[in-house]
């Protein structure tokens, strides 16, 4: 091979400085690699958007073990036409601004990186048939929050039950809320959406497909090849891919969806309380003279919230409410 015959060469002419130097195998430089987008993973091979048309990839070798996901931008070499049998190489990751992650379950350590670059993250819930759960929303609450994710409680079929309820355990947390209904419009909740990355969460049954269908109405021929991979309802180790709203970016509509079929839950196992109230700037400032190593939750004998509250600082509500997410950290999720 030409390649190993010049490192011959080099060694020989550059012998000396070797000792003092290690010589690196020079590393290719990817100047003429194309800007991409992650539309999905499935079994090692990632679903690209460039420049309007998909491309399948794989991960070249100098990316080592680093992970790429859902939403990464990245820059890619090779074939990058999108033609059948074609299959271009991912050859960086550009840095991430946010990360949605997961542990497998609380009970596993390992945490994995779902989604990157999102900005908010919608938490479709029914209010009836099947009921609001509410320890799941917390969960999701909890990873939106861990992750910088604006959350939003999108809570579908309002012509069967009064949001009231369920909203009562949320307003005092601050958390935006909007109500859908079976043949209502959508306006409020494509507003939302406009102009930036979300990643729609749900457990089956809420309307989240549905959500999803009336959001993007030719997702199926715009992303056929995304489908075709991973084939809605059916079992495959794909968790999530992304969906461009109709509509221009800078004007109204535009903007992403990230849909998660797989994922009805997360671990939480990663989320230290430190940082889950960094969420809560007006908490996070109660608890300065906090203890060192105090967790801010109800056991916690001088936690300065609680300081807070007597001396009327502090809404009790909010409080309590920030602390029932401390504890759906740490619970199971089901
Ligand atoms: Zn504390």
């Amino acid at each position: 091979m030409s390649g190993r015959y010049s490192d011959h060469d080099v060694e020989h002419y550059d012998r000396p400085r070797r000792r003092t130097r290690p010589r690196t195998k020079e590393r290719p430089t990817y100047d003429d690699a194309e800007d991409a987008l992650v539309v999905t993973v499935d079994r090692g091979r990632f679903t690209l958007l460039l420049d309007g048309r998909t491309v399948l990839a794989m991960k070249a070798r100098p990316l080592g073990r680093k992970g790429v996901v859902v939403g990464d931008l990245v820059r890619v070499v090779g074939d990058t036409s999108g033609d059948d049998g074609s299959l271009a190489r991912i050859v960086e990751v550009t840095p991430r601004r946010t990360v949605l992650r997961r542990t497998a379950d609380d009970d596993d350590p390992v945490e994995r990186v779902i989604v990157a670059n999102a900005d908010q993250l919608v938490v479709v819930t029914a209010l009836a048939d099947p009921e609001p759960q509410p320890r799941l929303i917390d969960r999701a609450l909890v990873a939106a929050y861990d992750a910088g994710l604006q959350p939003l409680l999108c809570l579908t079929k309002s012509d069967l039950a009064d949001p009231e309820t369920l909203l009562a355990t949320y307003r005092s947390l601050g958390v935006p809320w909007l109500v859908t209904r079976k043949g209502g419009d959508l306006d409020e909740l494509r507003g939302r959406l406009a102009g930036r990355t979300s990643v729609l969460l749900g457990s089956s049954g809420v309307g989240k497909s549905t959500l999803v269908n009336a959001l993007v109405p030719d997702a199926g021929r715009d992303v056929g090849r995304v489908n075709a991979v991973t084939g809605r309802g059916r079992h495959t180790s794909t968790s999530a891919y992304l969906l461009q709203l109709p509509g221009d970016v800078d004007g109204p509509g535009g903007g992403w969806i990230v849909d998660t079929p797989g994922i009805r839950s997360f671990g939480l196992a990663h989320v230290q309380p430190e940082h889950l109230i960094e969420a809560f700037p007006d908490l996070d400032e109660m608890t300065e003279d906090c203890p060192r190593g105090c967790t801010h939750g109800d056991d916690e004998p001088e936690c300065g919230l609680d300081e807070a509250v007597r001396e009327g600082q502090a809404d009790p509500l909010r409080v309590q409410s920030f602390r029932r997410l401390l504890e759906a950290r740490s619970e199971s999720a089901y």
